[in-house]
């Protein structure tokens, strides 16, 4: 199969919808990252992202739709903070989790009796959600457990030959995936930090939660539980405080013959760089390292053979989304068990 890379015009959103109509996957541009969807009301194009992908059968999907479709048949009912935050976030990357009326298929929710629902505010994804102008079930369209893709690229190289088309929509603004945010109870609740944060959903609806798995439970977001975002080289992890041992980690890997390289903050990767070290740049504020760290991880993993962290001192607001995907990408992740 040849994998077309595409912007999103006419002439490949008819063959989008053509494709989506016969129960195909596509590829898609988003605010957050690369989507791979599929209609969210069959179950064998549901069946099929959760192959392509490699997925974890318990690992559900989010179910994308434009700004304007009628989400009301697909939810049983809506908290009045629920429609509050819906009209201040959305389209935007902020997901919310609803009791289901059970309307598409139950495989996009693995069984469960609730569905995550996303309304993108990228244009192409607007464009290609109008066009089909039904539910489409979209994960981030990278093998799992790989890094997610910010660009086209990063979906072609981990799916060339095996979709047809990439709905190109350049490199993604915000970097990281959206906020999911339980909608089922009393309040909000989040249970993947992202792009939109607590104290935005806080503002809003009076208060917010964050969700902590006790000892034992199972995930209320099963994604969650798994590991996420690694690169496809080695990896080490250290705080600025052991920057010694991590400068003699890299000695040691080139010693080697190796290829180390370091991943930072703004500040630091500008003194590793002047003494001569390979240092990768994430930024200076939470949104920056959002937008960047995926595309350095998949830049690192191209050239590397040892990527080594160094954990931001930056918190809250947007970075409470990053720190998650860091220390996930570097086996470190202490969300869960
Ligand atoms: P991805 O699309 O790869 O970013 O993953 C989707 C995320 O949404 C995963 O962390 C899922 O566990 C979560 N998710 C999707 N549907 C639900 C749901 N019904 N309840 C809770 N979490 C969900
Ligand atoms: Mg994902």
């Amino acid at each position: 199969m040849i994998t077309q890379i595409a912007r999103a015009d006419a002439r490949s959103l008819a063959y989008a919808k053509e494709l989506i109509f016969k129960g195909e996957a596509v590829a898609f541009h988003t605010e957050t990252v690369y989507g791979l969807g599929a209609d969210a009301g069959k179950d064998d194009a549901v069946r099929r992202i959760f192959s392509l992908k490699g997925r974890p059968a318990d690992n559900p999907l989010i179910a994308h739709v434009h700004a304007d479709y009628d989400i009301s048949p697909l939810i049983d009912r809506e908290p009045s903070y629920a429609g509050k935050l819906r009209r201040a976030f959305l389209p935007g990357p902020l997901t919310m989790v609803y009791p289901s009326t059970g309307k598409v298929s139950p495989l996009v929710s693995c069984g469960l009796n609730t569905l995550a629902i996303r309304v993108p505010s990228s244009p192409t994804a607007q464009a290609f959600l109008r066009a089909v102008n039904l539910p489409v079930a979209a994960p981030s369209a990278n093998r799992s457990k790989h890094v997610s893709p910010v660009t086209a690229e990063h979906v072609y190289d981990d799916f060339a030959g095996e979709i047809p088309l990439i709905l190109d929509g350049g490199a993604c603004a915000g970097g990281i995936e959206s906020t999911v945010l339980d909608c089922t109870g009393e309040i909000p609740v989040i249970l993947r930090a992202g792009l939109v944060t607590r104290e935005q959903i806080a503002s809003v609806a009076g208060e917010c939660g964050v969700y902590v798995k006790k000892a034992g439970e199972k995930p209320k977001s099963p994604g969650m539980a798994y590991k996420h975002y690694a690169p496809r080289c080695k990896t080490a992890y250290y705080t600025e405080e052991s920057l010694g041992e991590a400068e003699a980690c890299y000695l040691r890997e080139q010693a080697a013959g190796g290829a180390p390289c370091f991943l930072c903050g703004s500040g630091l990767a500008e003194a590793l760089a002047a003494r001569g070290f390979h240092a990768l740049d994430l930024g200076g504020t939470g949104e920056e390292m959002a937008q960047k760290l995926y595309l350095e991880l998949r830049r690192a993993e191209r050239t590397a053979t040892l990527l080594i962290a160094i954990e931001p001192k930056l918190r809250g607001g947007v970075m409470d989304g990053v720190m998650n995907r860091f220390t996930r990408a570097f086996g470190r992740n202490t969300d869960e068990a």
